[in-house]
């Protein structure tokens, strides 16, 4: 989807000065064409023949995993893996790489499967204690490897898409989503969710002619989006569930009636907003995100006072689960600042704001989940070697601190859940900083954030 669509659809104005279309999206290249493919090459990232091996020797070699196949992926049918971990009573649902080209969270999930189905140490024992871990590695195989000859020599080479690559059909659903894009065609499966987790779109079963509302694109075509109502409010783009993977991810979510839900995605290559001009712009490592309700409207960054509250914040998310949200996020912060390196200190805060389609804003209230999103900057055909081994540790030392810390307190009592807003708003992409004049970026750092798609 262009960008310019989605800030409409969803009422956000743009900031002064800065054109929407100049702002570049995560996984979306220069132009018209929408999300582009991200050539993998021989890149650090397993294959889903790898993801599977792995799962399957830890599972014969660990008595504490549950490992299920929760369905298959509608392109090439390849498994899409549920791992489960652990016997206490606080539940932790993960899913990874739902777009299916920000793959460093299947990585580090894989890591963390490993060292918790077969360490010792006093701090494993505590986590399977008291969390009962799910974790679903890898979301879209198909967009994890989508291959395409990108050379033109007659040779497919392993690239991945945000998307996955099922089409969309008159029998599914009264008209095409506007989340279903790409040749070939597929959904971005982190718009597909609904919060009424047995809605079916079949045409005319669940949804009313009139929800369904009309955008022109800049191109003279038509996006449609369902703007679902629900207890007085209208979910605007809500999701359809037109994704098996979807339909099992939301499956996976109510069996496990978590309370802590994490979301684990790749950005553009974001900065850290800087007042000083002068200085060589910052890259910022992560950025994180919470959901939160009406209780925290009045810091939600894009939040319009005349615009309905399901457009600013989630009106389902009750003010504790708001505030443990805010903690969990905040905890993660403060571990990385804690850690020697200076790149750890320069997490950033991704805007909230509701996406009705995306598996928070959808699934958490429907068992008060509070949530976490990772943002690592780049994808991964962007940044080398180096950044890749400094995301697999940021990601790492965040999940690895969010269970042992939710191991000894549910809570998270300690954390100060009003410092998360001190967190500075992620700035303009790199790439945007060094092409702009200095005139245009100094409204930018001001602003100190977009509202960027997730
Ligand atoms: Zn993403």
């Amino acid at each position: 989807m262009q960008r310019r669509t989605f800030l409409r659809s969803l009422g956000i104005a743009t900031t002064a000065g800065l054109s929407a279309a100049s702002v570049p999206v995560a996984g979306q290249p220069d132009g018209d064409d929408g999300y582009g493919p991200v050539d993998l090459d021989a890149g650090p990232y397993r294959t889903n023949e790898q993801v599977t091996e792995e799962l399957k020797l830890l599972d014969r070699t660990s008595d504490r995993i549950t490992l299920t196949e929760i369905g298959r992926s509608a392109g090439r049918n390849d498994p899409l893996w549920e791992v489960k971990l652990g016997e206490g009573d606080t539940s932790v649902h993960i899913i990874d790489q739902i777009h299916g080209d920000e793959p460093t969270g299947t990585e580090v999930s894989l890591l963390m499967i490993r060292q918790l189905s077969q360490g010792t140490s006093p701090e494993t024992e505590e986590i399977l204690e008291n969390l009962s871990l799910t974790f679903i590695p890898r979301s879209n195989p198909d967009g994890a490897m989508y291959r395409e000859d990108t050379t033109g020599d007659g040779h497919e080479q392993r690239v991945s898409r945000r998307q996955n690559t099922q089409p969309w059909c008159e029998c599914d659903s009264r008209y095409e989503p506007y989340y279903n894009y790409g040749t070939p065609a597929g959904y971005d499966m982190n718009r597909d969710f609904n919060i009424d987790p047995g809605f079916d779109a079949t045409p005319g079963v669940d949804d009313e002619a009139d929800w369904w509302r009309a955008e022109e694109t800049d191109d003279g075509g038509t996006e449609w989006y369902m703007d679902q109502p629900r207890e007085g409010h209208v979910l605007r783009g809500s999701g359809l569930r037109l994704t098996e993977e979807v339909r099992a991810i939301t499956d996976s979510f109510l069996r496990a009636d978590p309370d802590v839900a994490i979301s684990h995605h790749h950005q553009n290559v974001a900065t850290v907003p800087d007042e000083d001009e002068e200085s060589d712009p910052q890259r910022s490592l992560l950025s994180t995100m919470p959901v939160y309700g009406p209780a925290y409207e009045d810091q939600a960054p894009f939040a319009d006072p005349d615009a309905p509250v399901a457009d600013n914040v989630n009106p389902f998310i009750d003010a504790e689960t708001s505030a443990r949200s805010l903690r969990l996020n905040q905890l993660v912060g403060e571990a990385l600042a804690d850690q020697p390196w200076d790149a750890f200190d320069t997490v950033t805060r991704f805007g909230y704001f509701p996406i009705w389609g995306d598996y928070f804003d959808a699934l958490c209230p429907l068992t008060d989940a509070a949530a976490m999103l990772y943002e690592v900057s780049g994808q991964s055909d962007q940044v080398g070697d180096e950044s890749y081994g400094l995301y697999l540790e940021a990601t790492r030392i965040g999940y690895m601190e969010t269970f042992s810390a939710l191991a000894e307190d549910p809570q998270l009592s300690d954390v100060d859940e009003e410092a998360y807003f001190e967190t500075p708003l992620v700035g303009p992409s790199l790439e945007e900083v060094e092409d702009a004049d200095r005139a245009s970026l100094e409204g930018l750092g001001q602003v100190g954030g977009v509202a960027l798609p997730r």
